[in-house]
């Protein structure tokens, strides 16, 4: 018998339709490599980022707008860990498995550190991360995004900027924290990206 959907009062969005629905009802998304959520897969990492495809559906963008899901502070320093994925894959990720995806969120505590990188989204590399999460994320649409490739982030001009939302266990806050951070909550490195 086939698993019963999580939360199929959320619209499951057509890009994910595809997905494979795995035991528990959750759609496994295009970043897994093998069975375990939290592994991701190096080759698809780079594959998003070079070629433009969501992280979490795999298809390609047809509009240049990219949503990017981290924590306070890569809201702050406008640097994102993890690969772009659809604003209608993001929202629904936060609703319906906010503390299974994103699982890199919670390792970004600083700005262009070389402690900071991200072994996982290196081509051909796997690795197994953390399964802490803090449920709360922000995300962040932009028009435009510059991959760096020896940080392995994502960044974007704070022109790029869409919109911003706020995500809390998986509901959208009505308001941004203003500030998201204060200067001195963020590493010294990286205060010169705030504003
Ligand atoms: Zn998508």
């Amino acid at each position: 018998m086939a698993p019963k959907t999580k939360r199929p009062e959320i619209p499951l969005p057509d890009q994910m339709k595809n997905l494979p629905l795995v035991e528990g009802g959750y759609r496994k998304p295009w970043f897994v490599k093998g069975e375990d959520f939290r592994v991701t897969d190096g080759e698809k990492a780079w594959l998003s980022v070079s070629k433009k495809a969501c992280w979490i559906c795999g298809n390609p963008f047809i509009e240049p707008t990219y949503a990017m899901v981290g924590d306070a502070m890569s809201a702050t320093i406008r640097i994102y860990t993890e690969p772009p994925c659809h604003i209608e894959c993001a929202e629904y990720a936060m609703q319906v498995c906010p503390f299974i995806l994103y699982p890199n969120a919670k390792r970004r505590t600083a700005g262009l550190q070389a402690e900071d990188l991200l072994e996982n989204q290196k081509k051909n590399a796997a690795v197994k991360v953390g399964s802490e999460n803090p449920g709360e994320f922000y995300i962040t649409l932009v028009s435009d995004f510059v991959y760096h490739h020896d940080e392995q982030v994502m960044a974007f001009n704070k022109e790029d900027i869409l919109t911003l939302q706020h995500w809390v266990g998986g509901v959208r806050q009505q308001s941004i924290p203003d500030p998201i951070l204060r200067p001195e909550q963020v590493p010294e490195a990286s205060r010169g990206r705030i504003g």
